[in-house]
């Protein structure tokens, strides 16, 4: 146990906020894996591809026993259950569910990106992020709160619990 994790969850078909709730609950079932802290659900426009509903959108932290790439393939096993298909980038999902940070680790392998590539441009993670981590250090890119106002401008609006 002892390795923190911060993962990310976005759904935009079906119903979105109670497969974001289910998301995060089943974070607390994976092996070794106990949930710590999630964020409130977000409501998101989409990015890229317009055409299509909003997202909602959380974040969770865990600790886990499960080394980076195992928590990965985990999290994808999660998102093929809940009945995801991968068709074109930025499409419609069931359940995202990206690893965020993974410890204070730095990685670029072929399957994983630690921390995740874009989590620091995204109003819809750094947000929730600094709801439950208000004083995160990101790995290589300084402090959390320091690139919450590049993305003031982007549209998210909070749920009501
Ligand atoms: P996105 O979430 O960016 O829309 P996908 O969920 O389809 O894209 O992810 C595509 C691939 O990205 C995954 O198969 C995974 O191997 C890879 N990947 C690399 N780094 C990460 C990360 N930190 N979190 C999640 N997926 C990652
Ligand atoms: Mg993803």
């Amino acid at each position: 146990m002892r390795n923190r994790a911060y993962v990310a969850l976005g759904a935009n078909l079906g119903d979105p906020q109670a497969m974001v709730r289910a998301g995060i609950a089943a974070l607390d079932s994976l092996p070794l894996t106990r949930l710590q802290a999630a964020s409130s659900l977000y409501l998101t426009a989409p990015v890229g591809l317009l055409d299509q509903p909003d997202f909602v959108n959380a974040v969770a932290a865990v600790e886990t026993g499960l080394e980076a790439e195992a928590l990965l393939a985990a999290l994808l096993d999660l998102e093929q259950a809940r009945g995801r298909v991968r068709s074109v980038a930025n499409a419609p999902r069931t359940l995202d569910l990206d690893l965020l940070l993974y410890n204070d680790q730095v990685l670029n392998s072929p399957r994983l990106t630690l921390p995740h590539p874009r989590l620091h441009l995204r109003a819809f993670v750094l947000a929730p992020l600094a709801e439950i981590a208000p004083d995160l250090q990101l790995p290589g890119r300084g402090s959390l709160a320091a690139w919450l106002p590049a993305v003031a401008t982007q549209q998210i609006r909070r749920l009501p619990c």
